[in-house]
This record gives structure tokens, C-alpha cells and sequence, in this order.
């Protein structure tokens, strides 16, 4: 296994407000903070994509950005681990645990996730309009971990919009599993996200 790792950087922080690269938890920028934990996790090398020094331009949809990474992989890589900046918390040990599970050989993809705790509805304006059964639903995280080449097929099979790499696998009809995610690894989406970030990094 040929591992490298990329952290997608870019977008525009809609929903927070403002572009995430540069936001510092601790003293290190996001995206810092999650190419360590691929690099700690045994990658050969990490690609940043985003407006950060040394990083690839990014894309307008994060699968775009991705693309962008994948791009600039170098020719010996099998295996890829994509991580959103967005997920400051996550340990190598999260990492680890995915790149153990992708090294056991038998599928194209592995991502971190934990039961649902929150009851779902589905709602139409302000009308609930059912509640969804909580039972087998989980709620996905990224490092998520790769056979590259079936990456790179998903990616070339569609332009359809994904929120994450594994939804792009899915699609073409690979076979993704999931370990158990980490409580702490939260996604910055809000401002006041990045207080609790604050106050849980180590
Ligand atoms: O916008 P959202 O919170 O879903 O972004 C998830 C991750 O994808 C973030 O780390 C963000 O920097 C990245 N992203 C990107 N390029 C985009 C949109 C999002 O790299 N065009």
C-alpha cells in the first residue's frame, strides 16, 4: 500500500461565514491541524488543497477540490486518504484505524462513523412530515480511505454533486465500509463551532 493523504481546504464557508483555511484553533490553521493527523497516520506525503502556502487551487464544489488533489498525486500512490480541513480533531489513530481496515484488502473504501444520537424528521417549510427510523442510520466523518484507482474511476463516472468521496464510490457501485468515528471530531460549519474546537483540542 502506497499511501498519501489529501486535505480539501478550499470553498467559500458559506454557512460560516467566511473561507475556513486560515481559521487557527490553538495557534495552527485547520488544515494544519488535519495534515498531521494523516501524516501521523503513516502517509507518504499529504496534498493541501486550498489558498494555504504550498497548497493546490481548489475547485468550485468540494468534489472539484478533491479532483484537484487526486491530480496531484504522485504516479506511485495506490491508496489515498481525503480529509476536510473542516475536522481539525480528528487523531491519527482515527487514520490508522481507517487505513487498517483498507489494508485488510477487501473493499474500495472505509470511512469513520458514529450512531445517530439526534432524532431525524423529514420536513417539508416548517411541516414535520415524518419521523425517520434512527435504526441503522449513522453519521459519516472523513479521514475517508481509498483504492485509488476506484476513486478516480468514481470521480471520472459522474459530474453529479456528493457531500463526501464515499458517496461518489457508492454511485459507481463500489464497496465502502465503515470503523466507529471519534465524538470529538467535529466539523467546524458555524463560528461557534470553533470554540468548542478550541476547548476540545488537546
Ligand atoms: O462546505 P463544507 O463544510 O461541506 O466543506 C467540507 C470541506 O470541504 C471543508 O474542509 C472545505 O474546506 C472543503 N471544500 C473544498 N472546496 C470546496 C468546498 C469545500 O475544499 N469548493
Amino acid at each position: 500500500m502506497n499511501l498519501y493523504g489529501i486535505v480539501v481546504a478550499a470553498g467559500r464557508g458559506e454557512r460560516f461565514g467566511s473561507p475556513k483555511a486560515d481559521l487557527v484553533v490553538q495557534g495552527l490553521a485547520l488544515w494544519q491541524w488535519a495534515a498531521a493527523a494523516l501524516e501521523g497516520s503513516g502517509s507518504a506525503g499529504v496534498i493541501v488543497v486550498g489558498a494555504v502556502p504550498g497548497g493546490v487551487p481548489g475547485g468550485a464544489r468540494r468534489r472539484d477540490s478533491v479532483a484537484a488533489g487526486l491530480a496531484a498525486l504522485p504516479a506511485d500512490a495506490t491508496h489515498v486518504l481525503i480529509h476536510d480541513a473542516a475536522r481539525p480533531l480528528a487523531t491519527a489513530a482515527l487514520a490508522e484505524a481507517v487505513v487498517a481496515r483498507l489494508a485488510v484488502g477487501d473493499v474500495d473504501g472505509v470511512v469513520p462513523a458514529l450512531p445517530v444520537g439526534d432524532t431525524i424528521k423529514r420536513v417539508e417549510g416548517e411541516r414535520v412530515i415524518e419521523t425517520v427510523l434512527r435504526t441503522g442510520l449513522v453519521a459519516v466523518q472523513t479521514p475517508q480511505g481509498f483504492r485509488l484507482e476506484v476513486l478516480r474511476a468514481a470521480h471520472a463516472a459522474d459530474t453529479d454533486d456528493a457531500t463526501d468521496d464515499a458517496q461518489l464510490v457508492e454511485r459507481h457501485g463500489g464497496s465502502v465500509v465503515y470503523v466507529p468515528g471519534e465524538t470529538t471530531n467535529l466539523k467546524i460549519t458555524y463560528p461557534e463551532d470553533l470554540a468548542v474546537a478550541e476547548a476540545l483540542a488537546p
